[in-house]
C-alpha cells in the first residue's frame, strides 16, 4: 500500500486514541507493547517517530485518577467510617487500577493530537553563516548563495 498518495479518513482524536489506533488511517495498532509505541502503523505504514508525549499521559493519568480516587475515598472514609484495613483494600487497588487501565488510551490520545496538530520537537536549520544571525530565515534566492 502506497502511504504517501493515498488519502485517509482520518477518525477523530479521541476516537483514534481511546481506541488505541493508528491516528492517520484508525486501523493499526498504535502500541506493539503495553506501552511501547510501535515503529510505524502496520496498515498504513505511517512513521510513528513523532510520537513522543513523554511524561503527559502519566501527568494526566495521575491527576485525574488521583483526584477522583481521594475524593470517593474521602466521602467513603467519612459517610460510612469503614475499618482501615477495609480502605487500604479498596483504595489502593483502585488507583493501581485507575492508573493502569487508562494509561494506554491516554497517551494514543495525545499521540493522536500530536499527529492532528503537526506537534513535534523543533527543528533548527542553520543558513550557516555563524556570527551573521545564525539561525535566521535565508531570503536570498537558491541560485545565489
Ligand atoms: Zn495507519
Amino acid at each position: 500500500m502506497e502511504a504517501s498518495v493515498a488519502s485517509y479518513d482520518s477518525p477523530s482524536s479521541l476516537s483514534a486514541g481511546l481506541r488505541c489506533r493508528c491516528p492517520r488511517c484508525g486501523e493499526g495498532k498504535l502500541f506493539s507493547g503495553f506501552l511501547t509505541i510501535a515503529k510505524s502503523c502496520d496498515r498504513c505504514g505511517l512513521d510513528f517517530s513523532f510520537a513522543d508525549p513523554a511524561d503527559g499521559p502519566a501527568f494526566f493519568v495521575m491527576s485525574g485518577v488521583g483526584i477522583l480516587v481521594t475524593a470517593a475515598w474521602a466521602w467513603w472514609a467519612v459517610a460510612a467510617q469503614p475499618p482501615i484495613w477495609a480502605q487500604f483494600a479498596v483504595v489502593v487497588p483502585a488507583l493501581v487500577a485507575g492508573c493502569l487501565g487508562t494509561l494506554r488510551p491516554v497517551k494514543s490520545w495525545l499521540v493522536a493530537e500530536q499527529y492532528a496538530h503537526k506537534a513535534e520537537e523543533a527543528r533548527w536549520s542553520s543558513t550557516g553563516r555563524h556570527g551573521e544571525g545564525g539561525f535566521t530565515i535565508d531570503r536570498r534566492k537558491a541560485s545565489d548563495r
